[in-house]
């Protein structure tokens, strides 16, 4: 058996390389970024006005004021989508509207509400300086400037930046497509009818499905096997065609004589990369590699398969989407002391609590039974306590959310 944090290192050196794509940026919304993106153009592309009023000349109109305004002729306008195709001379103004291109000669906006226009000429009262309230092209940026990094998240904000300056496309992580595989002879399946005394309602697919969704994948299919080698190598080569980059099986990777999960996969080109590792619940999860394709046999009691999503499922999903580091963990003071003393890591479910201002609290759930899924349900989240070891009341420690 092999300890939690060799589990992790030897899935860490074989995560599948995540799968990159163009998207369409009206598609991309939600996406983690798969390159660096510069702008392919300035910002502001042209130079423009930031208000309604008169574009003109400086020379004109410094130094006036509301006794001694400059009278200008106005020569044309330039409209947002509509520009003056002239240029302006001296004694001359337009009217502009705000965005709207600023033409030759003028250099200078002066605002509405310090102008007066009669017959054809305005009034200027008042004007700061040169300049005033223009923007300039490339003020914000030039082409060229990075404007996000690889790893980014693309939510309204940044499809607005890259919609203004022409990005069509982006390179985005592929969601990560996952195969479930569902074993047991004993379950009863959504929509199956009356259901037997002997028969177990299959809890791991649908708690699985939305698992896959939490974490960003999609599910390619969701198979149910029967506990028998035969069938279970079959369905594993059907799984295998869809080309997934994880197949995540439920079930049958125990000592049982009836559990075929890891046999069906070694039969099928897989290799195994760990069987067993130290920790409770989940001991006998089984992970396995055939050419990008990586398979978890989730053990099939919910609470180990829930638990080892979380601590092996979604670090590989995450690292499919580009994210290399999860930081999921929060650190929380036990409020009463908590014991390990048995020979594996033990992911105590916990319940948080969390209050303003105050480094929150946690307590385990009373009821730890890996048949108990009200484990999870009360819980927050879980801490791993080694080992023979004791987390002493008051003492602080890493907390992973679920
Ligand atoms: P296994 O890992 O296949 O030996 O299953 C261990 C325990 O988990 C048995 O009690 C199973 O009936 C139960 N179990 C297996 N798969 C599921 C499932 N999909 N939903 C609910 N319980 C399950
Ligand atoms: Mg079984």
């Amino acid at each position: 058996m092999i300890t939690v944090a060799e589990a992790i290192r030897i899935l860490q050196d074989n995560l599948p390389e995540p799968r990159i794509i163009n998207i369409s940026l009206e598609d991309a919304f939600g996406r983690r970024l798969a390159e660096d993106i510069n702008a392919p153009e300035p910002s502001p592309r042209y130079t423009s006005s930031a208000m309604d009023g008169y574009a003109l000349r400086w020379d004109d109109v410094h130094g006036v004021s509301v006794n001694e305004p400059a009278k200008l002729s106005i020569v044309g306008e330039s409209q947002a989508g509509v520009p003056y195709e002239n240029s302006v001379g001296a004694g001359e103004a337009i009217r502009i509207s705000t965005g709207a291109m600023v033409p030759e000669g003028a250099d200078t906006v002066v605002r509405v509400e310090d102008t007066e226009e009669t017959d054809g000429k305005v009034a200027v009262f008042a004007c700061k300086k040169q300049g005033q309230d223009v923007r300039y092209a490339g003020e914000e940026f030039a082409a060229g400037t990075q404007l996000m990094e690889q790893g980014l998240v693309l939510k309204s904000r940044q499809i607005a930046q890259l919609s203004s300056v022409g990005v069509k496309t982006v390179a985005v992580y592929d969601t990560p497509l996952v195969s479930l595989f569902i074993t047991g002879t004993e379950l009863a399946h959504y929509g199956d009818g009356e259901i037997k005394p002997f028969q177990v309602r299959d809890s791991n697919a649908p708690m699985l499905k939305a698992a896959i969704l939490e974490a960003g994948g999609r599910i390619a299919e969701c198979m149910h096997v029967e506990d028998d080698f035969e069938v279970t190598v079959e369905s594993m080569r059907k799984a295998l065609q869809q080309d997934c980059d994880i197949i995540l099986c439920s079930g049958g990777v125990s000592v049982g004589r009836h559990d075929h999960v890891k046999e069906a996969a070694e039969q099928v080109g897989f290799e195994q990369l760990f069987w067993k590792i130290r920790q409770k619940p989940g001991k006998p999860l089984f992970v396995a590699k055939k050419g990008r394709t990586l398979l978890f046999g989730l053990p099939g009691n919910p609470v180990s398969a829930f638990m080892c999503f979380q601590n092996y499922v979604i670090p590989s999903l995450a690292a499919l989407q580009g994210v290399s580091h999860l930081k999921k963990t929060i650190s929380a003071k036990a409020e009463v002391a908590i014991e390990n003393s048995g020979k594996r890591t033990d992911f105590i479910r916990v319940v948080i609590t969390d209050e303003p201002n105050s480094i929150p609290t946690i307590k385990p759930i009373s009821q730890q039974g890996s048949h108990m899924l009200s484990s999870i349900v009360k819980a927050d989240g879980y801490i791993a306590v080694e080992a023979a070891t004791t987390l002493a009341k008051g003492e602080l420690t890493d907390v992973f959310v679920f």
